[in-house]
This record gives C-alpha cells, sequence and structure tokens, in this order.
C-alpha cells in the first residue's frame, strides 16, 4: 500500500483528480442543476439533481473528509447552515446542549433562539472548567456537548480530549468548531471528537470571496441522517461556491504558516507596547492555554485579540485608525482584519453571560509582509 500522504499533499489532491475527458488539470465547476438519464431511472455516475449530489461538491466532500481524518464531508451554504442541519439530525424539541459560554455569536443564537423556539434547552459554561462541564450535562437529556477552541475572541484553549472522555462517559456526541484553528493546526476526531464542524467561509476558503460550512463526521449512521437533511432541506453549497473553496484550500498549509509567524510577531509586539492591558494569543507563553495548546495543536494560529487600558473609547478609536487591518467582520482571509467584537461580531451576545467586553478588539491577522502590518498597528496605537 501506498505510504500515507501528508497534510500538505492532501490539500492539493483528495478528491481532485484531472478531467479524464479532456486531462483538464483542474475537474471543471459542474454549474448545473440537473442530469440527462440513460432511461428513466437510470442515472450517469449517481447523478440525479444538485441538491441531492453535485461532482464539484463532491470534491470539496471528499476533500474536506480527508483534511480532518474522517470518513464523511459534507458541505454547506454557511457554516450556520452545516450547524443548523447537525443540530437537527441530532436534537428532538426537549433535549439539551451544553456548549461553551465563549462560542461564535451566531452559534449561540441558532441554538438559543432558533432552536431554543422548538423546544432545545441549553446551558453555556466555561469548558476549560471540567467539573462545570461534568456538573452541567443532565443524564438522558443532554444530547450534544459543542465545544469551540480556541475560543472567539480570547482564545480560551480547551482540552479536547478531556472533554471528549467527559462526553462521551455521559453517551452524548462531541462536537468541535474548528474554524478558528482550520484542519492544518488542530484535527479534532483524532483527539476523540465525534463531529468536526467549519466555517469554511474563513481559513477554508482564505480568501473573503466565498461563504460555506461543513462537517466532519466518522459514524455511518449519523452521516446517513446529516446526508439525508441536506438533500430534504437543501442546505446545500452552490457548485461555484464549492470550487472556490477547493482553490483556496489547495494553499491551506503555506497560508496557515504564515499567519501563525506574522500572529506570533505582533502578538509579542502588542504585549510590549504601554497602552494594551492584555494580549490574547496562545503563543505567547504567559496565555493560560498556552502548555495544552502547544499539546493539541501544531500551531497557534492568526487570531489575537487585545485589551487596551484606556477602555472602550481607545479600543473604538483603535478599529478606526489602522488602514491595512481594514475594519470588518469574519475572519481567516488573507487580507488582515480589525473587529470591535462588543458591538460587531458579538453584538448578538450583549447582555447574556456571553457578553465580550468593551475594551477588546480582534484581529484577524492575514498574510502580508509583517512589518508592514506592525507599522500599521504601531500608527493606530495610542502615543504613550
Ligand atoms: C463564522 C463562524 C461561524 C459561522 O459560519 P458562517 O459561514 O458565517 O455561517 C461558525 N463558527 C465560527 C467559529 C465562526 O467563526
Amino acid at each position: 500500500m501506498a505510504k500515507k500522504q501528508k497534510f500538505d499533499t492532501v490539500a492539493i489532491h483528495a478528491g481532485q483528480a484531472f478531467d479524464p475527458t479532456t486531462g483538464a488539470v483542474i475537474p471543471p465547476i459542474y454549474q448545473t442543476s440537473t442530469y440527462v438519464q440513460e432511461s428513466i431511472g437510470n442515472l450517469r455516475g449517481g447523478y440525479e439533481y444538485s441538491r441531492g449530489g453535485n461532482p464539484t461538491r463532491n470534491s470539496l466532500e471528499t476533500l474536506l473528509a480527508a483534511l480532518e481524518g474522517g470518513k464523511h464531508g459534507l458541505s454547506f451554504a454557511s457554516g450556520l447552515a452545516a450547524e443548523d442541519t447537525l443540530l437537527r439530525a441530532l436534537l428532538k424539541p426537549g433535549d439539551h446542549i451544553v456548549l461553551g459560554n465563549d462560542v461564535y455569536g451566531g452559534t449561540h443564537r441558532l441554538i438559543e433562539r432558533v432552536h431554543g423556539s422548538s423546544g432545545v434547552r441549553n446551558t453555556t459554561v466555561d469548558l476549560s472548567d471540567l467539573r462545570a462541564v461534568e456538573k452541567a450535562i443532565i443524564a438522558d437529556e443532554t444530547k450534544i456537548l459543542w465545544i469551540e477552541t480556541p475560543s472567539n475572541p480570547l482564545m480560551k484553549i480547551s482540552d479536547i480530549a478531556e472533554l471528549a472522555d467527559i462526553g462521551h462517559r455521559a453517551g452524548v456526541v462531541v462536537v468541535v468548531d474548528n474554524t478558528f484553528a482550520s484542519p492544518a493546526l488542530q484535527n479534532p476526531l483524532s483527539l476523540g471528537a465525534d463531529v468536526v464542524v467549519h466555517s469554511t467561509t474563513k481559513y477554508l476558503g482564505g480568501h473573503s470571496d466565498v461563504l460555506g460550512g461543513a462537517l466532519i463526521i466518522n459514524d455511518d449512521e449519523l452521516a446517513e441522517k446529516v446526508t439525508f437533511l441536506q438533500f430534504a432541506v437543501g442546505p446545500v453549497s452552490a457548485p461555484l461556491d464549492a470550487w472556490l473553496t477547493v482553490r483556496g484550500i489547495k494553499t491551506l498549509a503555506v497560508r496557515m504558516d504564515r499567519h501563525c509567524s506574522n500572529a506570533q510577531a505582533i502578538a509579542e509586539f502588542l504585549d510590549a507596547h504601554a497602552a494594551v492591558d492584555t494580549v490574547y494569543y496562545p503563543g505567547l507563553p504567559s496565555h493560560p492555554g498556552h502548555e495544552l495548546a502547544k499539546q493539541q495543536m501544531s500551531g497557534f494560529g492568526g487570531m489575537i485579540s487585545l485589551s487596551f487600558k484606556g477602555g472602550s473609547k481607545a479600543a473604538r478609536k483603535f478599529c478606526e485608525a489602522t488602514r491595512l487591518f481594514q475594519l470588518a467582520e469574519s475572519l481567516g482571509g488573507v487580507e488582515s482584519l480589525v473587529n470591535y467584537p462588543a458591538e460587531m461580531t458579538h453584538a448578538s451576545v450583549r447582555g447574556t453571560d456571553l457578553e465580550v467586553a468593551d475594551n477588546i478588539v480582534r484581529l484577524s491577522v492575514g498574510i502580508e509582509d509583517v512589518a508592514d502590518l506592525i507599522a500599521d498597528l504601531e500608527s493606530a496605537l495610542p502615543r504613550k
């Protein structure tokens, strides 16, 4: 048997065989809604209608499964569409879910306001407090433990292997949102998780030009349920979007290297600046999750948050003063972005215990020249 290929090779080749009719190195975009049948019900290659299957989407799904070392990959129109489909597959009214108290705001909104209105209950908990997680799980009622690490925006690191053990002892499905790390830096299935969720809008797509989401699942029965819902409800990714995501993934490994090295240099620069109170970056030895991140990740990622000594006024001023770091939601693209969580990404959790302090700023560090990035930050920071 051929030697198992390494991540950087898989990212370029899994599911991407050249086109057999023309030899085109890049598989074409199958921009079609339907497929001609040989005779009634006699399909060519199993394709009937693109909500049920499309070769471009399938090539992305094969690639996603390979990147996470999972059996089944499924691709969706957005990260939240992927999450919603998984929640539908696992929960019924009255069920309970335990999630981190700093999960992505949109995940909390989906669970609390959409699934909550059909009778799903949730408890938010500090995932780094393993005892608190055990206590939050209700026997026979809790069906899912939802983990996000590194978390957003404070980059808290939680122990996937320990949490998976706790979840499995209680018979719950352990889900990890791996968007912030990307599969280049962390593979939750290998640490014991049951399902990996991605917003492929972020690092996987990597160029801020496409929305998408993914689920990677090992269990055949759960994968079958999710595949049925993907077809029956229809939150699928469009062919062009799937193609763009594949295109982005080919450079994921090299992009992540640069995201990590740029972010490390920037975190160290900010940490030494007098106007900055705390820098939240797992690559700093002072970060409480540093040692754990070293074990469970192969790099510390491109996301940094910082708090300002000058409170919300200083934070807001900074966000509007950077030039290379553009003020926008989202993350994981080649270009650097700055975000004010309290009023942007985390506005939906204001007034809840997921609220983000108003002196916090989040940076998505891109892959530009690091000296230019640091010069931009320096010019936007208060002089003393
Ligand atoms: C953006 C994001 C999502 C939601 O994904 P969309 O593609 O925007 O629907 C979920 N989880 C995390 C961690 C995210 O950053």
